[in-house]
């Protein structure tokens, strides 16, 4: 029999008869004898009413820990309703939060890293052969107070139970059948990927696929956690994550990944001098910023404009550190472009074919769109555009790569 982690969204829980409907999922798998712990999200769209609610009362500025607090408070709804689905069904199920489950993260609130889990008090519940319900994205300080994990955490805390567990499996069950060649939402012709190396989808889900979190598969990597993302409405088997994949080379490109709310913050005019990007980059990281992209233009005159790429979410933070160093780095002027997306290509098989950017940036001028930056990786080819073509460019580097026909 296997130890099953078994991890569903928020649209597979939203509500009630959803609930019974995973409830009656998990009951056939305790009933053919697995072990099974169960990682739920908050109902629907509970976390993003909870933010809005956050913001009126704080005036979009509310306090880490209250936040964590109150996010926290979404899956444990969740928790507890579905303990008693599955009770009702006659089957022993017990909800545990984050802190019972022994999730014990860092101090930085809204963005906090596990440090470990026991898992002797799951280990012990699944030998009395119960069906732990865990609460996903929180977890607690060493000094008791509550943390979430980031947006779409929930994965995570699957993952991260499964590697601590040995899990035979981590299922992320969702609302599409695996994960496509890029959301199905914008090219309703996307494909279902059967197999995708652990690599590939980090950098998928780093680049924007939401359908996993990207630190989860950085976990599964890690720890070599066998992932399935499937879908809660179908019997059909999903995709697995795995660490290769033959005649990997043959796909040149797997994947279109996108991010629509990036903001984009320029220092102009700042001292051609060694430590300007030490001490921007310092300064930012200190607040727990992410940056993504860096554009640094040549030198001009000794001077030059040094910009960054963050997600919509921490640009007013990033732009006071910009606005508090840009005297001491000679800067003139700080700007903040909040209307530009990025968009990705993704694909191990870039390493050995040489014309992929060729191909997708004259797709991307055929189809109009206008590039305001690149940055590349091994796997993958990032473009910076206008938020509102984010939709044209995804479809035409997906039509480009041919990624609708069957691999
Ligand atoms: P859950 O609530 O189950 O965590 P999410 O909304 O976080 O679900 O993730 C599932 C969604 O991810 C899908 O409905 C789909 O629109 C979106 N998505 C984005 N990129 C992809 C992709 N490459 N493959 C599949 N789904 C994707
Ligand atoms: N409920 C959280 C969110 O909406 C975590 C999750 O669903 O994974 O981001
Ligand atoms: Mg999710």
């Amino acid at each position: 029999m296997a130890l099953k982690v078994m991890k569903f969204g928020g649209s597979s829980v939203a509500d009630v008869e959803k609930i019974r409907n995973v409830a009656r999922r998990v009951a056939r798998e305790y009933d053919a004898g697995h072990d099974c712990v169960v990682v739920v999200s908050a109902m629907g769209k509970t976390t993003d009413h909870l933010v809005s609610m956050a913001d009126e009362v704080s005036g979009g500025n509310p306090h880490p820990r209250e936040l964590d607090m109150l996010l926290s408070t979404g899956e444990q709804v969740t928790i507890a309703l579905m303990a008693m689905a599955l009770e009702n069904m006659g089957k022993s199920a017990i909800s545990l939060t984050g802190r019972q489950v022994g999730i014990v993260t860092d101090f930085v609130h809204s963005k906090a890293r596990i440090r470990e889990i026991s898992t002797e008090r799951l280990s012990q519940l699944l030998g009395e052969r119960k069906v732990c319900i865990v609460a996903g994205f929180q977890g607690s300080t060493e000094n008791d107070d509550i943390t979430t994990l980031g947006r779409g955490g929930s994965d995570l805390t699957a993952v991260a139970i499964a590697a601590a567990l040995k899990a035979d499996v981590c299922e992320i069950y969702t609302d599409v059948l695996g994960v496509f060649t890029t959301d199905p939402r914008v090219v309703p012709g996307a494909r279902k990927i059967d197999q995708i190396t652990f690599d590939e989808m980090l950098e998928l889900a780093t680049q924007g696929a939401g359908v996993l979190h990207n630190r989860s598969v950085e976990c599964a990597k890690n720890y070599n956690v066998t992932l399935h993302v499937r879908s809660t409405f179908s019997e059909e088997p999903g995709t697995l994550v795995v660490k290769e994949i033959e005649n990997m080379e043959d796909i040149v490109i797997s994947g279109v990944a996108f991010r629509r709310s990036e903001a984009k913050i320029t220092i102009r005019n700042v001292n051609d001098e060694p430590g300007v990007a030490a001490k921007l980059f310092t300064a930012l990281a200190k607040k727990h910023i992410q940056v993504d992209m860096i554009i640094q233009n040549e030198t001009l005159n000794q001077r030059n404009d040094i910009g960054f790429t963050v997600s919509g979410a921490d640009s007013a933070k990033a732009l006071e550190v910009c606005e508090a160093l840009k005297a001491e780095l000679g800067g003139s002027e700080v700007v903040c472009d909040r209307n530009v997306a990025k968009v990705s290509a993704v694909g191990v098989g870039m390493q050995t074919h040489v014309d992929v950017a060729a191909t997708m940036f004259r797709a991307l001028s055929e189809a109009g769109v206008n590039i305001l930056s690149i940055t590349t990786s091994e796997i993958k080819i990032t473009v910076l555009i206008a938020e509102e073509q984010v939709d044209r460019a995804v479809q035409t580097i997906h039509d480009a790569f041919e990624l609708s026909k069957t691999a």
